[in-house]
């Protein structure tokens, strides 16, 4: 489904994801990023998760219908330009995701495997890995996995650049059209990422730019390819758009409370609204 680019409204893309409390990452990352990409984004709640700065102290997962009917109620009147998942916490919700997705051609479809945030604190049942490479990853239009969840999925440790074209080959063996591997934890200078479409290696570098308070950077850069997808952009672009999306948004990152700080999903907001 893509939005005509004649339209004078906004195109639309959905979050399927967890609720973080603190604001940083998860629906409400993705929320604001649809926002500061000029999308109308709308969201189907996975789970609520309790988190602030310092770390995620639990989560309520919602009943796996409940995460279907919000997909099946924006679908069927709004109509969904591209969707994204995130936090998808269990194989339960994950049957009734991937079910409804395919159901109703929900499509493009970006999947960002979540797995634990960056304190560490799990956001998936350990039963639900399976779930995740056996019905949501074969769905994706593109996925999108930092170093961490590639050696959760397919057992490939990442430790050069030249592993990550290995990482790649493995991940889309799954079943995706496109694999984005986000080498962003290497310690190299530059921020290096691959994009595989099975067949070539697109190989996109961007600064790195060193800050703690990197709090929801992997949901923001998959939300803003999200966008891109929705309004007409190809794979390669849309992720183009994402990476320069994402590194204004580390650069405008900011502390707060006493852990990790979000990055600044409005830095491209330049005027402070009229009263
Ligand atoms: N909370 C929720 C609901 C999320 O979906 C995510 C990541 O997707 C996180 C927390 C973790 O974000 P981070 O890894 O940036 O801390």
């Amino acid at each position: 489904m893509t939005v005509p680019p004649t339209s004078n409204y906004p195109p639309t893309a959905l979050t399927i994801a967890g609720s973080d409390s603190g604001g940083g990452a998860g629906a409400q990352a993705d929320l604001k990023t649809f926002l500061a990409c000029h999308v109308h984004g709308m969201s189907a709640i996975t789970a609520v998760t309790v988190q602030n700065s310092l770390g995620v102290t639990g989560f309520y997962e919602l009943a796996p219908h409940a995460v279907a009917e919000q997909i099946e109620s924006v679908v069927t009147d709004i109509g969904v330009g591209a969707a994204k998942t995130g936090m998808l916490a269990s194989a339960a919700i994950m049957a009734a995701v991937a079910q409804t997705v395919q159901r109703l051609r929900v499509y493009p479809f970006v999947v960002d495997p979540v797995a634990a945030s960056q304190h560490g604190d799990p956001l998936l049942r350990p039963d639900a890995l399976d779930a995740l490479r056996a019905v949501i990853i074969p769905l994706a239009t593109l996925v999108t996995p930092n170093l961490g969840e590639v050696k959760l999925l397919t057992g490939v440790e990442v430790r050069t650049r030249a592993d990550m074209d290995d990482a790649a080959r493995a991940l889309h063996a799954l079943g995706p059209q496109w694999v984005l591997v986000k080498g962003g934890h290497l310690a190299d200078a530059e921020a290096v990422d691959v994009l595989f479409d099975g067949t070539s290696f697109i190989e996109l570098s961007a600064p790195r730019f060193d800050t703690p308070h990197t709090h929801g950077s992997g949901d923001t850069l998959a939300a803003a390819i999200t966008a891109g997808l929705a309004r007409g952009l190809d794979v390669p672009a849309a992720v183009r758009l994402g990476k320069k999306f994402i590194s204004g948004a580390v650069q405008g990152s900011f502390p707060l409370g006493a852990g990790l700080g979000p990055v600044g999903h409005f830095w491209r907001v330049k005027e402070w609204p009229d009263d």
